[in-house]
């Protein structure tokens, strides 16, 4: 199947009442064993890449990796999203670039940093709008700021998102679906202890406004398997905490459609290649640990993808175009 714009994912989950994982991506290696994952469960897919990612891999690079797991995956439907497009012009690159779907992050400012202010997240926001739906893209804006840091991304502060200002951003930019900010938080130090998700606020957000998918950032689960193998192995990464699993699966019956996993994905990579190195230390060949460090990430991915409700669900979802899109939103009077 040909990429999808991922509005058409975030509509059939809201249908199905399940939610699709978004996970990162910055090598050949993820997104084999994501797709592999995919394929094993028959689950649709989000396959995401930040401004990092795309500046690793060089731009042509990603392009083409995404187009082999599109040709190499004819029933697996994938959306490609940016992750934390920082301005209009990051969008645009993106989109040239053959992503179906981005996010304007607009609570922040352009150095990803410092938060901004309501109007100045409506006014990124649109301008992000103004440009992709003609185009049947897919947009993602965020409201209320997460803690932690990743990838460069965050503010450190914590906002919980405002569920009034929640409904004027979906009056006013029409926007496809909204990050909001419930407690979770980016990175493998989100927590000290047990987390607790902002449930009743999940549930306000959702009663006003319903037909707007939710999406969780800073949700991987950083279990407490990885982080000991990490360790075990020669890593360092003390009183690593995430999001459980369980706390994630409370809040999808209150629309949220798109969890986002980078985390994860970067803890199993890196466990696996530590156990080859201190295990096998004759080993040289990148095969030798890049294999195992796939293999690790696809059984980790099939976990998140059964639990999420996302399996079985990809013969479901009808192959849309852009076109198709621009056709939708015409309809519904967003364009
Ligand atoms: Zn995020």
């Amino acid at each position: 199947m040909a990429l999808v714009p991922m509005r058409v994912l975030l509509d059939e989950a809201a249908k199905g009442k399940y939610a699709v994982g978004a996970y990162n991506v910055n090598n050949m290696e993820q997104i084999q064993a994501i797709m592999a994952a995919a394929h094993n469960t028959g689950s649709p897919v989000i396959i995401q890449a930040s401004r990092g990612a795309l500046k690793y891999t060089n731009f042509a690079y990603l392009r083409h990796l995404m187009m082999a797991a599109a040709e190499e995956n004819p029933d697996i439907p994938i959306a490609m999203h940016l992750d934390h497009g920082n301005c209009l012009e990051t969008c645009k690159i993106a989109i040239e670039l053959g992503f179906t779907s981005v996010m304007i992050d607009g609570s922040l400012k352009e150095d990803s940093k410092t938060p901004t202010t309501f109007e100045e997240n409506l006014e990124v926001t649109q301008s992000v709008i103004d440009y992709a739906r003609p185009l049947g893209v897919t947009v993602e804006a965020e409201l209320g700021t997460l803690g932690g840091i990743e990838d460069g991304v965050g503010s450190g502060q914590v906002n919980l998102t405002d569920p009034d200002q929640a409904v004027e951003f979906v009056d006013r930019p029409k926007v496809d679906a909204l990050a909001v900010a419930i407690g979770t938080s980016h990175g493998a130090y989100k927590f000290k202890e047990e987390p607790r998700l902002a449930l009743d606020l999940v549930r306000e957000i959702n009663s006003r406004i319903p037909n707007t998918a939710l999406v969780m950032h800073g949700s991987s689960s950083v279990p407490k398997e990885l982080v000991e193998q990490v360790n075990k192995y020669g890593g360092n990464m003390p009183n690593a905490m995430g999001v459980p699993m369980s706390a994630i699966q409370s809040v999808i019956p209150h629309g949220v459609r798109k969890v986002n996993i980078d985390t994860d994905g970067r803890m199993v990579v890196t466990a696996a290649i530590r156990k080859v190195f201190i295990e096998s230390p004759e080993k040289f060949d990148p095969r030798d640990y890049l294999g195992p460090a796939r293999s690790a990430h696809t059984e980790r991915v099939i976990q998140k993808m059964r639990d999420l409700g996302t399996a079985g669900h990809a013969g479901e979802i009808e192959q849309k175009s852009l076109d198709d899109m621009i056709e939708f939103y015409k309809q519904k009077g967003m364009i």
